[in-house]
């Protein structure tokens, strides 16, 4: 296979794929660990907008999103590149369009979904990990919905 990718290229592909699997992901299965649940799904991509972690069993979905990309109400994700806004503004509201759509998707297919964000992970670690902990331990068809505050996605 020719090999058409610069050194410069191959090292942001590669540093792409490997953020995949760190830091805010690596910090949701850690907490998930920590509070007893081991078996668990990473990545499907087999459902609406790749899930982080599923259960299928439970019928359970969490995603964890980074501020800046899904456009969360907390500083980082109110805030914008200088430069090229234009097409900025366009890519980060097809971000948030494309997480409501992926949400509203899972839920229409029985999927409970709960997102995490970046910013309650790193500076709300105990908090966050009660909400996951309730969301997990919460049984199905419960009257009342659980959601994070400030999760944007109203
Ligand atoms: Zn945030």
């Amino acid at each position: 296979m020719a090999d058409v990718l610069t050194p410069p290229q191959r090292f942001r592909c590669m540093s792409s794929i490997r953020s995949r699997d760190t830091g805010p992901e690596l910090l949701l299965h850690h907490l998930i660990r920590s509070a007893g649940y081991r078996r668990f799904d990473v990545n499907d991509p087999t459902l609406p907008g790749t899930p982080d972690v599923v259960f299928p069993r439970r019928r359970k979905v969490i995603f964890v999103h980074g501020c800046f990309w899904h456009r969360h109400t907390c500083k980082a994700g109110r805030s914008a590149p200088s430069t090229r806004r234009l097409f900025w503004a366009r890519k980060l509201r097809a971000n948030k369009e494309r997480d409501r759509r992926c949400i509203s998707e899972l839920r229409r297919g029985g999927w409970e979904v709960l997102v995490v964000w970046q910013c309650q992970l790193e500076k709300r670690r105990s908090a966050t990990a009660s909400k996951i902990v309730a969301f997990l331990s919460q049984r199905r068809r419960s009257s009342r919905p659980l959601t994070l505050p400030c999760s944007g996605h109203t």
